[in-house]
């Protein structure tokens, strides 16, 4: 597919760039940002490219849909759930969005301010 060869998590998804994975399957793949912003900071992947979620068709209901329910999966794993946690999804550069393959920011172990910076 045009464009994925130099996706920096298409890359990471596929093994070619090192990352410290926490989960992957046939669907996704999930990892430690290399800068963290809270005391668990995962990112989690579909393995399909979609450079955001803009990009999201009705077509990539279903592993959207398997992407967020590994993502609770993975937070329930690293006993975020009792004190809560949080999933960040930046669409777009105004919001904060650096990498364009979408991806699930799962962070935990601190308390969260509201609104959002
Ligand atoms: P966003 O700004 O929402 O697009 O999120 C991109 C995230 O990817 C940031 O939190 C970065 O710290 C993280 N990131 C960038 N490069 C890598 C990498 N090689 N391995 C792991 N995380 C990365
Ligand atoms: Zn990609």
């Amino acid at each position: 597919m045009a464009g994925t060869d130099r996706c920096l998590f298409c890359r990471i998804a596929a093994g070619e760039i090192p990352a410290k994975k926490v989960y992957e399957d046939n669907d996704v793949v999930a990892f430690n940002d290399i800068n963290p912003q809270a005391p668990t900071h995962i990112l989690i992947i579909p393995r399909k490219h979609i450079s955001s979620l803009d990009a999201m068709t009705d077509g990539d209901a279903q592993i959207i849909g398997i992407t967020l329910s590994r993502a609770a999966q993975i937070a329930r794993d690293h006993q975020l759930t009792s004190e809560g946690y949080r999933v960040v999804v930046n669409t777009g550069e105004a919001a904060g969005q650096t990498v364009f393959h979408i991806h699930f920011h799962i962070l935990g172990g601190r308390n969260f301010g509201w609104p959002p910076g």
